[in-house]
């Protein structure tokens, strides 16, 4: 029994992460014991995953490990090296020089950069409001991983964020899990909902991972192969008369055009394209034409060179197979739809605020503004750690040492990014402050609820920025709104009666109430208003009409195709400043097929010098024969300051773009992998 002086705070998990996790918060005297999962929560059942019960327990809630005062730089850039100083002198300082250039170079010369780190809405979308007034350069966050992904299905279906629900998967005789690896990304997606689903479960994935090992079918197509893999199953899907005629003459477009293409993707020339087993693609194909079939587009398939026809030749499966419109059926990308769930998003950014549409580059192009004072001369850097997430890693932190860029960043740790900061201003953790939660998979909305107040003198994200605004005399009412005045305005304009308190009770809720019926009226907005399998407005932008049957070449002699997805034990890169997750995965590794590493004299556990023409690295190699021969896998997500040689797997990508949206090719990265003695 719980004594007078024990409470525990219902809140959630605002992480960039499918599960949306509810959080019990134990507190003991009004101070936090520990952090556990919800066990009423449907998602997280009692249980957190494993790198936030460690993380939240410890570093989170450890003065030591965060930031609690406001820094000025005392040290060269990129030593760490501050002085504490007050919020107001900080904020002040930070002011007078935005302002000197917005007065001499234009607000265009300030970089905004952003992305993930905490995504409960406000947190998240607010500071926004500040950027649109201020009318600074937006480093495109998306850029980062999946917008190619969001251009490719805009031209197909005019949304990309508004899939299927993951209440419907029971209606389902087939699901194909395709670049998503949920044992790792949304553990409990994994655990209590696909492995839960009666229909078969598809995993298209090259690696083995625990995902795919857990599944009925695994197929294993080389890196980049994918569209060439869909082309080949639609082969099969119109053999054998799995096209749903009536619904492809009703609903789509482009049909005719697509159809011919068809005839030479065989299984048997799938197989050469793509590595998979011609057998596995006509089973595949054919569980899933017969349908009701959903298709779980992953956030992996994008982030190849040609990501976005890899999309595009994906999402042809539900059109081609009348897989949308009824129960068990359709495809998700993300659920962050979030007029869906009525958040109106405009209310929370203000674009209104804006005098002209601020400019936007790549966040492949980073490093190239910011290593030019005649582009870029303040960079802003919330919500992301970008010394160790972004490609171009050397020349990125060679331009974050220029002593005229001045560099202020958020963040709750002292990261790489922050060693580069002439002001570093410490964020309250999800802890620490009130905010709304939408999951990008569950169509639901959640409370966060602040369990304690923010450590030291930590502020939330928003009020940072309403500090910001003050002291830049932006006399906008917009953005000196309060958090709870938002929240208040947010939860009333989608219906919620009661205040915030009452739907923290309730929460989360599922809007809508009863599972929602992907694109039920069959009406999508694209310019058509059906399916585009052809799109003039993919014509328009310079790409062709109609997705390609393309396989990415294999890498040339001696190369290996990096992959560099998460791990169980991190999020992007957070947790990777977690002692006792730091020491359980211990030092970086390489994983590749015992052949190839043969092949190279390698043997478990050497020494290898990974290499290519952007940069080098040391790891330690791991053989496996989940990794597929031809391709290495190496985690990312580790802090670079805490490697032996200050950089992490980022080094070696070069930031090559994908063929849509200026979106990153991460996993088309090609490396060479040697004994470091002959290095
Ligand atoms: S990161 Fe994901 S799995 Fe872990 S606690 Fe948060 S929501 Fe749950």
């Amino acid at each position: 029994m719980m004594s007078e002086l024990e409470e525990i705070v219902r809140t959630t998990c605002p992480r960039d992460c499918y599960d949306t996790c509810g959080v019990a918060v134990h507190k003991r005297n009004g101070a936090i014991e520990s952090v556990r999962g919800d066990p009423r929560h449907f998602v997280s059942r009692g249980q957190l995953c494993t790198k936030c019960s460690i993380g939240y327990n410890n570093e989170w809630l450890d003065p030591r490990s965060r930031l609690t005062q406001p820094l000025r730089r005392v040290g060269r850039k990129g030593e760490g090296r501050f002085e504490p100083v007050s919020w107001n002198v900080a904020l002040a300082a930070i002011a007078d020089r935005l302002k000197q250039i917005v007065a001499s170079a234009g607000p265009q010369a300030i970089f905004n950069t952003h992305y993930s780190g905490t995504i409960s809405l406000n947190a998240y979308l607010f500071p926004m409001r500040f950027f649109n007034r201020l009318g600074a350069t937006e480093v495109s966050p998306d850029t980062i991983c999946n917008m190619a992904g969001h251009v490719a299905l805009h031209y197909v279906y005019g949304t990309s964020v508004s899939g299927f629900d993951p209440r419907t998967g029971d209606d389902a005789a087939c699901i194909i899990v395709w670049g998503a690896n949920p044992t790792a990304s949304g553990p409990h997606v994994q655990e209590h909902w696909l492995a839960k689903l009666p229909g078969k479960v598809v995993v298209v994935d090259p690696v083995r991972t625990a995902t795919a090992a857990a599944a009925d079918i695994h197929l294993q197509p080389f890196p980049g192969s994918d569209a060439a893999l869909a082309f080949s199953m639609l082969h099969v899907i119109r053999r054998d008369g799995l096209v749903d005629r009536d619904f492809v003459a009703q609903h789509t477009v482009g049909w005719d055009e697509l159809e011919p293409m068809l005839a030479p993707c065989t299984p048997a020339w799938g197989e050469t394209a793509t590595g998979v087993p011609a057998r596995l693609i006509e089973d595949t194909a054919r569980v899933y034409g017969r349908g009701p079939s959903l298709l779980w587009m992953g956030q992996a398939l994008q982030r190849q060179p040609t990501g976005g026809n890899v999309m595009r030749a994906c999402s042809l499966l539900p059109a081609v197979t009348g897989n949308l419109g009824k129960p068990g059926a359709g495809f998700v990308y993300l659920n962050f739809d979030m007029t869906q769930r009525g958040i109106d998003g405009e209310y929370l950014t203000a674009p209104h605020l804006s005098k002209s549409a601020p400019p936007s580059i790549s966040q492949m192009d980073l490093a190239a503004c910011l290593e030019d004072p005649a582009r870029a001369q303040a960079l802003m850097c919330w919500n992301i750690n970008i010394a160790a997430s972004n490609p171009q890693q050397e020349r990125l932190r060679r331009a974050l040492t220029r002593e005229d860029l001045m560099t202020v960043v958020l963040d709750l740790f002292p990261t790489d990014t922050t060693d580069f900061a002439d002001f570093v201003l410490p964020a309250a953790s999800f802890l620490e402050f009130d905010d709304l939660v939408a999951s990008y998979f569950h169509l639901t909305l959640s409370a966060q609820v602040k369990a304690a107040e923010p450590m030291g003198e930590a502020l939330p994200n928003s009020e940072i920025f309403r500090r910001l605004a003050r002291a830049m005399d932006f006399a906008e009412p917009e953005l000196h709104e309060s958090d709870s005045e938002i929240i208040a305005t947010l939860l009333k304009r989608a219906n919620f009666d009661g205040d915030f308190r009452a739907f923290a009770a309730r929460a989360p809720v599922h809007v809508p109430a009863e599972p929602a019926i992907q694109f039920r009226d069959l009406i999508f907005p694209t310019p058509s208003g059906r399916i585009e399998i052809a799109s003039e407005s993919a014509a328009a932008d310079g790409h062709p009409r109609l997705p390609q049957p393309l396989a990415d070449p294999r890498p040339a002699s001696g190369r290996l195709r990096l992959l560099s997805p998460s791990s169980s034990w991190s999020l992007n890169d957070s947790f990777s400043n977690v002692a006792k997750i730091l020491a359980h995965v211990g030092p970086a590794t390489i994983a590749m097929h015992p052949a190839d590493a043969a092949g190279r004299g390698l043997a478990e556990g050497d020494q290898v010098l990974v290499a290519n023409e952007t940069g080098r690295l040391v790891m330690r190699v791991t053989l496996t024969e989940t990794v597929p021969r031809g391709v290495a896998l190496s985690h990312k997500g580790r802090w670079p300051k805490q490697e032996p040689g200050q950089r992490n797997v980022n080094v070696l990508n070069p930031g090559r773009k994908a063929d849509m949206g200026e979106s990153t090719a991460v996993h088309g990265v090609e490396v060479t992998v040697g004994p470091l003695a002959s290095a």
